[in-house]
């Protein structure tokens, strides 16, 4: 017992220390100050409802997506952020107009169905064909050739429900490319289960991909009851077959922007931490978890920050455009800023809804892990573990950072065991963000981006391998 005392006084002291040498009382004083007054305020929740409920859903190249953009631009200058600007993305744009389906034989009901992200339409009267089901892509890729010649290939991989969203990978392979192996085969139309955890009878949309020189067929995925229905229908050894109805309409290219807003650092303004989120969203919902609570908490920590002082290094804040239909925005903003992507001192993209952050993880310099360890130190009032592998992923947005260079990623991981029953639906609604727990969401990203931004030595990434 006296060992494992001394263990945990010298643990404490050594902690201690760390944050002393990076941070002064004077600095830790206000750290806890930014951390009570997120904790304590709603702006993050009323920016959140100010965005999904004036301007609600925000597919990339509509009138609401630029609205949203005037939206941000607005609310940075109310904020007070010393800099706000716009920078342009394109993308290939894309509509939905209908979408209906129905299960003909053995027995008509209503499929609850919506297309995917870039699917063709059907004929005006949709199209009529048996279903060919498959329990995974790589079932579907190693059926014969011309095997679904005129069929509907079905794919009924059930995603798996986990705190950090792992089954979200697996399962999003059969969205990215399953259409493409379907019309390899001969089929008429693709259909899968959606990509959910979810028991309403909401399809989940989402990003998918044609190839060229392979015909492009309609795309769309069912909700999970209806996917079981018609795994039941065909485990009867009955023929199923469905009618499929979307209307869409590839529009070519669009342009969006990325609305950044920064607060200048007072010593080494050229160097910041980048915070952020996604402003566009999906149709169908009013992209409240996906990604308006991103957008929300990142302003609002920055703003909180601001509140009490002006830290060494600048805090930036981006909200990209045009995520969802293939991370658009982020692939245009580390273009834009190749040549000075080692001014960033931090990264973190918030992503994954607005449940609580359950963790903080680093993927930096072994040199900067002090620091990394100090901030760890000040999350943990708000109940964030810290994760000491040192091998964060990043948000979406930072896939594209990191294609470029060896990048100081940092990851507040939210509790993602109900994101997917939601994502990427109708019900993507404010309702499901706890006003609570966006706070808690604000704070942590307040408190971390203001020691990154704050601390006495630079944080630094990996080394460069590349
Ligand atoms: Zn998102």
């Amino acid at each position: 017992m006296k060992k494992l005392i001394t263990a945990l006084l010298l643990t404490s002291s050594l902690t201690a220390n760390a944050s002393n040498t990076e941070f002064t009382q004077k600095q830790l004083q206000q750290i806890d100050e930014v951390r009570t007054s997120a904790l304590n305020s709603d702006l993050s929740y009323k920016l959140l409802e100010s965005l999904t409920t004036e301007v609600g859903p925000r597919l990339p190249g509509t009138e609401n997506d630029k609205k949203a953009v005037a939206w941000a631009q607005e609310k940075f200058n109310e904020l007070g952020f010393d800099k706000v600007w716009l920078e342009e993305a394109t993308f290939p744009e894309w509509r939905r107009f209908s979408e209906s389906g129905k299960i003909l034989t053995p027995s008509e009901q209503t499929l609850h169905l919506t297309a995917l992200g870039h699917s063709v339409s059907t004929p005006k009267d949709g199209i009529t064909a048996e279903v060919i089901l498959f329990e995974t892509l790589d079932e579907l890729i190693a059926a014969p050739a011309n095997s679904l010649k005129g069929k509907i290939a079905y794919i009924n991989y059930r995603m798996n429900r986990d705190i950090d969203g792992n089954g979200y990978g697996p399962a999003v392979r059969a969205r990215s490319t399953g259409s493409v192996e379907a019309a390899k085969k001969g089929a008429i139309g693709y259909m899968m289960r959606s990509v959910s955890t979810a028991h309403h009878r909401f399809a989940h949309t989402g990003g998918s991909h044609y190839k060229d020189g392979v015909t492009k067929i309609p795309n769309v995925t069912i909700a999970n009851p209806d996917a079981d229905q018609v795994a039941r229908l065909i485990a009867l050894g009955k023929s199923v077959t469905v009618n499929i109805n979307v209307q869409n309409e590839d529009r070519g290219q669009g342009t969006g922007y990325n609305v950044i807003g920064q607060f200048n650092g007072t010593e080494n303004p050229e160097q910041y931490v980048l915070i952020g989120g996604h402003l566009d969203s999906w149709d169908l919902g009013t992209g409240a978890l996906d990604d308006g609570a991103g957008v929300a908490l990142t302003m609002a920590a920055a703003k909180h920050i601001s509140d009490v002082k002006r830290t060494k290094r600048s805090i930036r804040v981006v909200l990209f455009a045009a995520e969802e239909l293939g991370l658009w925005g982020a692939k245009a903003y580390f273009a834009q800023h190749n040549n000075e992507l080692n001014n960033i001192v931090a990264a973190a993209e918030s992503d994954f809804g607005a449940d609580v952050v359950y963790a903080f993880e680093s993927n930096v310099s072994a040199e900067s892990l002090p620091v990394v360890r100090a901030i760890a130190k000040e999350l943990a009032p708000l109940n964030i573990e810290y994760i000491g592998r040192n091998q964060a992923n990043g948000g979406p947005d930072l896939i594209p950072l990191k294609a470029a260079t060896s990048a100081p990623i940092f990851e507040l991981a939210q509790d993602g065991t109900d994101y997917f029953d939601y994502h990427h639906t109708a019900d993507d609604t404010l309702d499901k963000v706890t006003p609570a727990k966006l706070r808690q969401n604000t704070a942590a990203y307040a408190v971390f981006a203001l020691m990154a931004a704050d601390a006495k030595t630079t944080i630094k990434p990996k080394a460069q391998n590349k």
